[in-house]
This record gives C-alpha cells, structure tokens and sequence, in this order.
C-alpha cells in the first residue's frame, strides 16, 4: 500500500514537472501536503525552505541581512514540489538572516511576505527570521512544568492584557507593558500590598488568561516610545509572539526568550498559562500572510465572491479547508510544545466549524489533556458555514473537552446586553429560573426550565466542565462600568459595591469555570467607557493603589477563590453529580431569590451540607432554610471559612443584595 502511494506521488512530481502547472477547478482540489516542514527548517549546516502554495506559477524566496529595511543580498527560484509545495535548500549557516517569499500567480506577483507558519521575525513581523529556536531557551527551562491541574472545574482563571497589568506608576514594576513585568517578584503599591505576580498567588487563580500575545498588527513596533495601546484582536503573525511586548522587537530571539521567561515564572508561582487565539481572521484579507501565499484559500467568500465578514472585521477564515485547519492544529501545537502553554482561548469560536475544534482537542489531548480549550460560541455576523457545522453555543454538545462562555450567566447577573434593564443583582424581577439555569452550569437538571435562560434556550453542554462562567471580560463595559450604567433608581455607590460582589459569588459558586476579568477584584472602572480595545492606557490600566481604597473588595474575591478551591461540591465534573447533589430550595414566596443545598459532602468535600441564598433584593428578606446547626460563612459581603456563627433557626435574615452561605 505504502510502495503504491509513494509511487503515486513520484508519477504526480514527474507529471507536473513534465506539464507545468497543474489545474485546479475550485480549493477543493488543492492537495493537502502532509508534513511539518512547511516554510523553514533551520540546521547549522543548511536551511530548507518548503512553501505551500498549489496555484501558483513561480516562488521567489529573498535573504536579507536585515529585519526590516535594506536591500536583498540574494534571491532564488524555488521549484515546484510534491503535494502544491515549492523547495529550496540552501547550504551554510544562514542563522542572523532573515528572508521572505514571493508568488506569482497569473502575471500577478503578489507582494513579499515572511510565510504564515513563520516562527521569528523582525521588528513589525515583515520578514521571517533564521534563528536557532534552542538559544532563546531561559535559564531552567527544560526543568519547568506545567503546575499540577486535573479537572477543568477546578480552573480559577483571570483575564489580562499585557500593558493593563504593569504600565501603571502604582503597579511597582519595572517592565511596564513588557513579558517580563509578570516575571517580577516583591512588587508593591504604595501601601506596601503585593502587585503583580506575587498578587496573583495571593489572589489564588489558577490560571492567568493572556490578551492576544501573539504578533498583531496595530502597533508600530518601531515606535513604542508612542505608548499606544490595543487590545490586539489583528493577527499578523499567529506563531510569534507580539515584539511590542518584548524589550527589543528587532532582536527575533528577544521576544521568544522573554514570552518563554513569562511563561517560567507564572508556573514557578504555580500558574498556568492560557493564550487568546484570533484565527478566525487575520488583521487585513487581501495582503494578510495566509493570502498573499495562497490567493483566497484560506479564507470564505460569500456567494456574490465577495469576502465574508463574520468576524466583524473584514474577513473570515476558512478551518474546514485541509490547510486551514492543520494550519491551526499545529499552531495551537507550537505554543504548547515550544512555550509550554496551558490553554487556549478561541476567540469568535463559532467562526471555525466543529471539527477542526475537535481536532484541536484531540491534538492536545496527546500533550496532555489537561490544556484547557474554550471559547467565543458565536460568531459576530453571519458566515457561509452552515450553522450545524459552527463551533457555536448549541453545538458545545459535540464537542467534548471544549467549554463556551455563559453569555447566560452574564446577562442574567447584569441584564441582557440586548436592551438596558438591570440584572439579578440590580433587584430586576423574574430572573429566577435564568439564574437557575446558570448555577447549574447550562446542563440538564430537573428543577430548572432551560427556556427561561437569558439567551440559549437551551441544555447546550454535557457536563459543566464545558461552560466558563464570567460576569465580564476585556468586551463591553467591565462590571462596576456596566453596574453604574444600568442603575435601579436611588441605588448608591455602596450597592454597586454589592451588586459587584453578589455578582461574583454566583460566579464562584455556580457550576462550570470561573472567570474573571483583571482588576475587578481591586473594583476596577474603565471611566465608562465601552470596548476600550484602542483607548489610552489611562482607561485601561489597573490602579494597584485601589488595593487599599477597595480591600473589602479585594479581601472577598481572595476568600471566594479560597472558598471554592477548598470546596470541591463547587467544582462538579458532570452533569449527573450536578443533576443528584445540587437540590434548589422552595423559595417562592421570597422573589428575587434563589436557593439551593449541596447536600452529603459531595465530590468530597469536607463539608457535609452546603447553603447558598443569593438575595438579589434590595432589601433585607427572611428566607425559610432546612433545620440544621449551620455555620454562616458568607454573610453580608463578609467571607469567614472558619464559620461566623451557629444558625438553628429555620429563617434566616439575609442581607440586601448579597448572599449567604452556610455551612454543616
Ligand atoms: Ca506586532
């Protein structure tokens, strides 16, 4: 079999070299090259180009000695190869070089560009660069490890941008907006409490989630002394890191090293590390990396061949084509593999189709199945992939191993982001059966009526290891924003406080994967504004100094964390336990609250009964409770593990718009 296939392919290489270009009637005929040689394999003694690009008439590749300017020192012909690749081998050390390719498809030379599986550029990610991947490896590296991490549930996982993280006076550190302020240790605001990396481990997440890191396009690396700010969603160069982030973008191996010293000091500090992946579109369409390599392939077009837009941002990719998705796979491959990242975070995850995802889980599961892969299940427009085939929300169901964001449990604490009613916190009635829904993690539960969720109506995951669980993220307006744009009438600043911290103990209570947005644990605002994805560091920063204006805040999403990391009946794995062990009490003559046991120290907690009472009521409101000596350990957005006081009583006082959870 194997002779007959190698035969095969030597007859096709020998026929095509004979007859020129072969033709292709639609993408669907492009072969599918198998290997992972694609565009540069580097030895000191040669360097070996191999480009994918099937339709193409001629293949240029141009050397040059520098990453971003000046004149190339040589140029060759690449020749045709086996399944639509292109090869060159060049003898010598080419190390320091840096090149790129050139396709001419028609008459038409397309413009330069470094390739789209480029590991290593030059500043502003123009030109590939030849670098020995084993010298950008830190001190230590081979010893680091993914700290220990079993069930998706028992993720804590907090959401960051590189420069909201350091680039404030406050934050302590000298890297400001750099890979390298996260490798800071003993940083401090001007109160003396930790900042940075010592905050986190101090906070308690398990996972810190990172805004596109890798290299994108809207800002000028060769002008970082601007300061401008972006959240990054326009992919460049998706197996690169982002050199504006990096101590000097036009050293290639710089930014490598220092992404790798990053991702060294956060599992030191017993972290993990999770990437936002943006292949759903690239920055531009036309003269993006992927199109100037294969015109139109990698890419969807709607019937009239114009480009789709379900990205919102000009143009879409296409993961059902063969190199499109193997593309993918084995990008997500290099991160793990070459930077030992621990998850994934798909952004416009609907954009891609079901079974490239379930390839990317597959390919991971080989690595180690604890990578976390989740995602945007939705799509920002419509696209021309069927919806069946979307990795969307109610298709969570045949992905196994990949987990969607609740825009459920969201809007039901805050309101639908459809209109501009308040949510749950805010006192809004009737959101019971929707926070019910969202407690139980989205999945099948005889006590909740899945046509009363906010948005999906409907049980769209397996098992609550499936669903993210978030208040808010870097989109829309962060939570206190949100919360003091939707106010009830008369309410205080000291309820938005409220609302906030009810907010977040539905999160870390419920069923699923808690998330939360950077800084909301220090009450961060972003001044109101919406979507900051290009507005000044001044909006976006984080002011470590309201560590101490707001320590309440920050003492209670620590001892949140703390709660559930202690408390397994919170992390539930499946959708049975959920179905057995989580029981909502009769709470109808109370509106506006919610109630329910975790009865029998389930998944082996230490506590044998758990109580949680979530009052999204303005006002104090007694609630009949089982008959039992319980311990109040949440109480009036107040947390004490070691137990508050005994309740024996079968009423309980709860206070307005908090929660109360008690303990046996
Ligand atoms: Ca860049």
């Amino acid at each position: 079999m194997k002779l007959k296939v190698m035969w095969i392919t030597l007859l096709s290489v020998v026929l095509l070299i004979a007859c020129g270009k072969p033709e292709y009637k639609s993408y669907d005929d492009y072969p599918v090259y198998e290997g992972t040689d694609l565009e540069l394999t580097y030895t000191p003694q040669a360097s070996s180009f191999r480009v994918w690009s099937p339709a193409a008439d001629q293949v240029k590749l141009f050397l040059y000695d520098d990453g971003l300017d000046g004149p190339a020192v040589q140029v060759e012909n690449m020749k045709r190869s086996e399944k639509g690749t292109w090869k060159l081998k060049l003898d010598g050390d080419l190390k320091g070089k840096f090149y790129t390719f050139q396709v001419k498809v028609g008459e038409k030379w397309m413009a330069e560009t470094p390739g789209m599986w480029v590991k290593a550029v030059g500043v502003n990610g123009k030109r590939a660069a030849i670098i020995d991947m084993n010298e950008t490896n830190p001190e230590g590296w081979e010893l680091d490890r993914r700290p220990p991490f079993e069930n998706p549930t028992d993720a804590v996982i907090y959401e960051v941008h590189m420069r909201d993280f350091s680039i404030s006076p406050t934050s302590g550190m000298k890297h400001k907006g750099k890979f390298l302020a996260f490798t800071e240790k003993g940083t401090k605001n001007a109160a003396g409490q930790a900042t940075g990396i010592d905050h986190l481990k101090e906070l308690g997440v398990t996972h810190v989630h990172l805004l596109p890191s890798y290299d994108y396009a809207s800002i000028d690396e060769t002008k970082l002394e601007e300061n401008k700010y972006n959240w990054g969603y326009d992919p460049l160069n998706y197996n690169v890191p982002e050199g504006g982030y990096s101590t000097d973008p036009y050293d290639p191996a710089t930014r490598i090293r220092e992404f790798k010293q990053m991702v060294q000091a956060l599992h030191q500090a017993g972290i993990r590390v999770i990437m936002d992946v943006v292949y759903n579109h690239t920055f531009t369409g036309e003269d993006s990396h992927l199109n100037l390599l294969v015109p139109g392939y990698f890419y969807r077009f709607n019937a009239d061949l114009t480009w789709s837009n379900a990205s919102g941002c000009g143009n879409e990719t296409a993961s059902e084509r063969p190199m499109m998705r193997k593309f993918i796979v084995e990008s997500v491959l290099h991160w793990v593999n070459e930077y030992k990242v621990d998850g994934f975070r798909f952004d416009l995850m609907g954009i891609h189709d079901v079974e490239t995802m379930n390839q990317v889980r597959a390919a991971l599961d080989k690595v180690d199945p604890s990578i976390l892969v989740y995602g945007e299940g939705w799509t920002a427009a419509g696209s021309p992939l069927p919806e069946e085939q979307r990795a969307v929300k109610v298709n969570t169901l045949k992905m196994d191993g990949i987990a969607v964001f609740s825009d459920d449990i969201r809007d039901v604490l805050k309101g639908n982001w459809t209109n501009s009613i308040p949510g749950f916190v805010a006192g809004t009635d009737s959101l019971e059966g929707a926070l019910k829904f969202a407690i139980v993690g989205g999945v099948e539960h005889p006590q909740v009526d899945a046509s009363q969720a906010v948005h999906t109506k409907m049980h769209y995951v397996n098992h609550p290891t499936q669903v993210i669980n978030y208040a808010s993220c870097h989109d829309d307006m962060c939570l206190v924003d949100k919360l003091r744009s939707r106010l009830p009438e008369g309410a205080t600043e000291q309820e938005v406080k409220r609302f906030s911290k009810l907010a977040q103990t539905v999160v870390f209570t419920s069923q699923g994967i808690p998330f939360i947005y950077a800084g909301e644990e220090l009450y961060r605002d972003k001044k109101g504004v919406n979507n900051t994805y290009q507005s000044p560091d001044s909006i976006n920063k984080i002011y470590w100094d309201q560590k101490s204006t707001h320590l309440d805040v920050f003492e209670y999403y620590r001892d949140l964390i703390r709660l559930r990391r202690e408390h397994p009946a919170f992390r539930l794995t499946t959708s049975e336990m959920v179905q057995q062990h989580l029981k909502f009490l009769d709470t109808s003559a109370t509106p506006n609250v919610v109630a329910y046991t975790l009865n029998g120290n389930v998944n082996g907690d230490t506590w044998r009964d758990i109580l949680v009472i979530l009052n999204g009521n303005r006002k104090p409101v007694k609630v009949s409770i089982p008959k039992n000596e319980w311990d109040l350990v949440a109480h009036d957005g107040v947390i004490n593990l070691q137990g508050m006081g005994i309740v024996k009583d079968t009423v309980l006082m709860v206070a307005p718009s908090s929660a109360s959870i008690l303990k046996k």
